[in-house]
């Protein structure tokens, strides 16, 4: 059985490249019957906030990703100093201190020489007297002493991956402030949960190789690990100051619908085209992680739209029967006006223009070279209710009043009864109509 995660940090609301990470763990896991862990990654009480808790759970559950267990790192700190323990006792975990000042200026100087600015492991040099005085002085911190081989997996989308453990800096693991960081606190839990599939941003590449180590060194098996590429703008670029806006919650006060969202990011960047889905089991069954590749994925929040509109299409009367009640359409037209309605809005919130339209009447918009001739047309035109032969009946007597026909017959009555040139076939609109403007008041 696979036991997956998704474990965000509540620092923030969910956004756009949340979303990938969370919906490829879930998808795998929902496509091979596992078990999905809602990972709250909270050790930095600072940044950490209920509110974004609730948020994210209040995201993940309006997209229908629902998850079989809540777990919180900081409930589980005791587990992480019994790991550092463990990790102390195997000569793997030694004290530093040097602080960020000393830390950029070694940097610098590696930087000007040419040299990959990895850390140079002064601190394992220390004598026991030089540490001590250290210790009356500051607080030490923890880093985790990488065994420096080559470290290797074959990740589910970017294949075979080979680091030298040389080349990157051994981690701290525990700050100053005895703070556990999420590199441990990942890997103890990653353990202890049975974690069995690690489905990740490419930015954790690194975090990989050194938490395989970490792994290995207390005795533990890493999970098969999968990163998959970053989004950039549509035009490639960065995403990541742009994130902010492209936050879940925003799409959807927007008016993007959930199945618009989830078929589009569990397609784009893979072989797969992008159709709208209708659930989640049908985007489960297609879904492979081999399919994606290593590039950059270009993100346009625009082609979020047209998905939005198919999915709106699809929907029968009887789904959004509620809401259409909640607007006051009565419940004896509200089929027909549905029907009307559907394909004429971008987003839900659409409707309550069409059925204030419906209801008041619309403000005419009236060409001033056309006033004499909709003056005419309206006081032809019999007061409501309509029937399904009210349009054709009344443009007949028009244009047998005028001798207008065509587009220049149609057009100014459209919009003298509904304010706008386009929008639904008129003889379907008429019967909704419980007022025009000819008998209002
Ligand atoms: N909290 C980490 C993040 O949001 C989790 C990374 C991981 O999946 O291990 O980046």
């Amino acid at each position: 059985m696979i036991t997956t995660r998704f474990a965000p940090s509540p620092t923030g609301y969910l956004h756009i490249g949340n979303l990938r990470t969370a919906l490829f763990n879930h998808l795998i896991t929902r496509k091979a019957g596992g078990r999905f862990i809602l990972r709250l990654d909270d050790t930095d009480p600072e940044r950490s906030k209920q509110d974004y808790v609730d948020a994210i759970m209040a995201d993940l559950d309006w997209l229908g990703l629902h998850w079989d267990r809540v777990e919180r790192q900081s409930q589980r700190l005791e587990r992480y100093h019994a790991a550092a323990d463990a990790l102390r006792a195997a000569g793997r975990f030694y004290e530093c201190f040097e602080t960020p000042a000393e830390l950029d200026l070694k940097r610098k100087k590696q930087l000007n020489m040419g040299r990959p600015p990895v850390y140079d492991r002064a601190a394992l040099r220390l004598t026991d007297a030089e540490r001590d005085a250290l210790r009356a002085e500051r607080q030490g911190y923890w880093r985790f002493k990488l065994d420096h081989a080559r470290i290797e997996w074959d990740d589910g989308i970017l294949g075979p991956q080979s680091i030298d453990a040389a080349s990157v800096s051994d981690p701290v693991l525990i700050r100053g402030d005895g703070q556990v960081l999420y590199t441990l606190a990942s890997v103890v839990d990653d353990m202890e949960m049975g974690i069995t599939d690690v489905v990740r941003g490419a930015d954790h590449v690194t975090n990989t190789a050194t938490q395989i180590q970490i792994m290995q060194a207390l005795g533990g098996t890493p999970p098969r690990f999968a990163h998959h590429s970053l989004l950039t703008g549509p035009q490639g670029e960065a995403l990541s100051k742009r994130l902010g806006t492209l936050s879940l919650r925003d799409l959807r006060a927007q008016g993007i619908e959930r199945m618009a969202l989830l078929s589009l990011m569990a397609r784009l960047g893979s072989s797969q085209p992008v159709t709208l889905a209708p659930d989640l089991d049908a985007l489960a069954e297609g879904f492979a992680l081999d399919q994606f590749g290593a590039a950059p994925t270009k993100f346009d929040a625009a082609d979020l739209w047209p998905l939005t509109r198919a999915h709106l299409q699809r929907l029968a009367h009887t789904d959004v029967a509620e809401r259409l009640r909640a607007l006051g359409v009565p419940d004896a037209i509200a089929p027909a006006f549905w029907e009307v309605a559907r394909e004429n809005i971008d987003r839900l919130d659409d409707l309550a223009d069409w059925w204030a339209l419906c209801r008041d009447g619309a403000a005419p918009a009236i060409d001033p070279e056309d006033a004499a001739f909709v003056a005419e047309a309206l006081a032809l035109l019999p007061p409501p209710p309509y029937g399904p032969d009210s349009w054709k009946d009344w443009t007949t007597a028009v244009r047998a009043a005028t001798g207008r026909k065509g587009k220049a017959l149609f057009m100014p009555l459209r919009k003298a009864l509904t304010g706008r040139a386009h929008g639904p076939d008129m003889a379907a609109l008429m019967p909704l109509l419980q007022t025009v403007p000819a008998h209002k008041g």
